[in-house]
């Protein structure tokens, strides 16, 4: 009899993970996934499970109950999940964000991989150490909090948050403020002269908003901001170049998508789910392509 091709390969063994979001259509993690466990000969199966906010204590009963092994969780989720979790790691529930969860014994355990994603991502593709530098974050969400710890723990100088709703923007800062009080932390409205003035001082710029997602979009319209010596990173990857990162490109600054931090955030909730080193540089290669191919 002819063998069973591996992707067909689902059977009553197959350990369940996924990506918990509204929207996760977009979302790369699935082949990136999927590809590590082919790699490794693993029969693990990751998912993409859109969920609207309204239902995600729903959602988090509904995975305990169905034996999933764990999820990643995204845009909108990061911030709301921490109360409907059992057990939070001590840098999630400091910095308030959760992107990885863990179910053990159908308990559900919280993991923020975001903060040393970002830290890996900024290393390996720019170079660049955070010490003693100041630092403009785009956004107050989940991943601009992780963004603003990562910075944080690496010594940044100061760190100035913009963000269009300036209470979470405040909210941020005095949070950050209170875990590193070393650094410098401002808040400011996304509009405005202040932003004209301070961002060129800044040796990093991260744009941690959602915008841009859909290729349209930047929060910031003015491109005399940025300028060479200056590294600017997006967290959004899809697409690869947003009209932000288009933006800085163009004024001469050293430019980082989201790619690389989705590989290093992927590699960590990887080994929290299966206790084994996360295959880099199939990660890497399956998101290059997906980059490549949106290119042309
Ligand atoms: P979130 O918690 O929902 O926060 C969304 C942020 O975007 C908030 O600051 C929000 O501002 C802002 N925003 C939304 N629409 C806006 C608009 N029209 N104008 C101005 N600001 C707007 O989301 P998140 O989890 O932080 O994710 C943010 C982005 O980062 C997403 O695109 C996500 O995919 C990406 N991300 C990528 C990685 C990676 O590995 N590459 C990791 C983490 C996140 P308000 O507070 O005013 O609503």
């Amino acid at each position: 009899m002819m063998g069973i091709p591996e992707h067909w390969r689902i059977d009553g063994e197959t350990r369940v993970v996924g990506i918990i979001g509204d929207p996760v259509s977009h979302s790369l993690s699935p082949p990136m996934h999927n590809a590590a466990f082919a790699h490794y000969g693993m029969n693990w199966c990751y998912l993409p499970f859109p969920v609207s906010p309204s239902l995600l204590p729903d959602a988090i009963r509904g995975l305990r109950a169905l034996g999933v092994v764990g999820v990643n969780v995204t845009i909108p989720h990061k911030e709301p999940v921490l109360p409907l979790l059992d057990e939070v790691e001590e840098e999630a529930k400091m910095i308030g964000a959760v992107n990885t969860i863990h179910i053990v014994e159908g308990k559900c355990l919280g993991y923020n991989t975001d903060v040393s994603g970002f830290r890996e991502a900024l290393r390996s593709e720019a170079r660049f150490v955070p010490t003693g530098r100041r630092v403009a974050v785009l956004g107050a969400g989940g991943g601009a909090r992780a963004v603003c710890a990562a910075v944080a723990r690496e010594g940044a100088e100061e760190v100035i948050i913009l963000n269009r709703t300036l209470a979470r923007a405040r909210r941020l800062a005095d949070d950050l403020a209170r875990l590193f009080p070393q650094v410098r932390f401002f808040f400011l409205p996304l509009e405005g002269k202040q932003v004209k003035e301070l961002l060129p001082s800044c040796d990093l710029v991260v744009q941690a908003t959602s915008l841009g997602m859909k290729g349209e979009g930047s929060p910031l319209q003015d491109p005399t901001v940025f300028h060479e010596g200056m590294v600017v990173v997006d967290l959004v990857y899809h697409p690869p170049e947003t009209p932000f990162l288009r933006m800085a490109r163009e004024r001469g600054a050293k430019t980082v998508n989201g790619l690389s931090m989705l590989v290093y955030q992927g590699a960590r909730s990887f080994e929290i789910w299966t206790g084994r080193p996360a295959p880099i540089a199939v990660m890497k290669q399956v998101v290059g392509l997906w980059a490549h191919q949106r290119e042309e």
